[in-house]
């Protein structure tokens, strides 16, 4: 894109890393102390914003690269925010309810200082959900003595949340394929053959909607493994079965396989909807899908980039793909700060308009560069931020 070296130092670093630490007092009385971090990217386009993680594999660097893809992807939905990305270090499955709440609510008063509706607005990730936004957001109204709604987005609907934000990753996945298909292929998403890895929220909701429009779901994954059936998953039944259980294993509508089968299973689309980096160059060459759809942040690694590619496989980038929930947070943020609230219909319009316009914009970038789409998708997103940051000028 011939990007001014200016710029690209001006972008390769993160505006502001902050690194704190959240005693927190556990159900037996003792006290551990948890490490989290907010990291803001830019601020260019408007206030920052990007997801918080709850995860063991939390670290530094990873939260960095997350707030950097961020900036990138709200620039490329073309939404008025920044990039940033929080995370802290633990593990969920062994937080007891009230634990989980206090870490929650310390990590919001040692990041209190850089977040709030006009700065920095945090939104569910691995590892977190409308329960975690809403303690963000009592935590925060009470330290700043009012209600504040637009401090936190993907809070439960009772609480100033959007309708129609929990399916709207899946959903927006939902609309890039359809659109790629329909646009490019002339064809339709009717008996394509589709294998899911991840089968939490964004990966339930895109099989769901996938489903509904006539896709055969053939595969699906989680942590612990998955199930392939040629003729077609039941997705409610799995749906279910994963929610009472919290994972697919023996679930009876299919064989059960491992996540690397998932990946190189014979299907037309492949999702990776899990974790970053689970497509490696280990992996990449066995890959029989033609569509690799990244519902996942960041799911490919660059050797395995290269390798799809050669082989001839097209690639929907993450920033593309999974830009819908941001979207719909963006929307929620909206309804809160007007405080008017839209209903279901439409919420979805709006998405499904957001999102066809970025694919669209990214097709022609690709068609004019003759260029991959993830190439085609960073070259508007970076240059809208560039835009941006060369109008503002420099301080002082
Ligand atoms: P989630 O916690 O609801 O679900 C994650 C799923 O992946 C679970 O089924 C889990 O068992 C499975 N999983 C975890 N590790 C795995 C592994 N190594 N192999 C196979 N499966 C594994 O999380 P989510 O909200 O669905 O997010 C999934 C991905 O989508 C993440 O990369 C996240 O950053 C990204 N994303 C989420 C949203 C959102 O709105 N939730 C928006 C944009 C991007």
């Amino acid at each position: 894109m011939g990007l001014d070296p200016l710029y690209r130092a001006l972008l390769s670093s993160p505006k502001r890393v902050l690194t704190v630490s959240c005693p927190v007092r556990m159900d037996d009385g003792t006290i551990q102390v948890f490490t989290g971090y907010r990291v803001q990217h830019n601020n260019a386009r408007g206030p920052f914003k990007g997801g918080l993680r709850f995860d063991p594999a939390v670290d530094r660097d990873e939260v960095m690269a997350l707030a950097m893809l961020q900036t990138w992807k709200n620039a490329l939905v073309d939404l008025p925010y920044g990039g940033a990305k929080g995370g802290v270090v633990c593990d969920i499955k062994t937080l007891s309810l009230g634990e989980k709440e206090r870490l929650t609510r310390r990590y919001t008063a040692e990041v209190m200082p850089i977040i709030g509706p006009m700065d920095d607005i945090p939104a569910p990730d691995l590892g977190t959900d409308g329960q975690v936004m809403a303690w963000i957001m009592d935590t925060y109204s009470m330290m700043v003595g009012r209600q504040s709604l637009g401090v936190v987005t993907g809070k439960p609907v009772a609480l100033g949340g959007s309708v129609g934000r929990e399916e709207a990753t899946g959903r927006g996945v939902m609309c890039v394929l359809k659109r790629f298909v329909e646009t490019t292929q002339h064809g339709s998403l009717e008996g394509m053959k589709i294998a899911i890895q991840g089968f939490g929220q964004v990966g339930y909701h895109a099989a769901r909607l996938l489903d509904e429009l006539g896709a055969v779901i053939v595969g699906i994954s989680d942590a612990f493994g998955g199930i392939y059936n040629e003729e077609g998953i039941d997705i409610e039944a799995a749906g279910l079965y994963y929610r009472e259980r919290r994972q697919l294993t023996d679930f009876p509508g299919g064989d059960a396989i491992t996540n690397e089968d998932l990946l190189t299973c014979e299907c037309d689309v492949l999702i990776p909807a899990a974790r970053e980096n689970t497509l490696d160059a280990n992996i990449a060459p066995h890959v029989q899908a033609k569509i690799v759809v990244e519902a996942a942040n960041g799911p490919t690694t660059p050797e395995a980039d290269e390798i799809l590619r050669d082989l001839g496989i097209t690639i929907l980038p993450d920033i593309l793909a999974n830009a819908g929930g941001v979207t719909v947070s963006y929307f929620e943020w909206v309804q809160g700060l007007d405080n008017y609230f839209w209903d279901l219909t439409r919420v979805r319009g709006e998405l499904q308009r957001v999102m066809d316009r970025a694919f669209d914009a990214v097709n022609a970038k690709a068609d004019e560069a003759d260029c991959d789409y993830r190439t085609a998708a960073y070259t508007i997103a970076i240059g809208r931020v560039v835009d941006a940051v060369r109008l503002k000028g420099l301080f002082p």
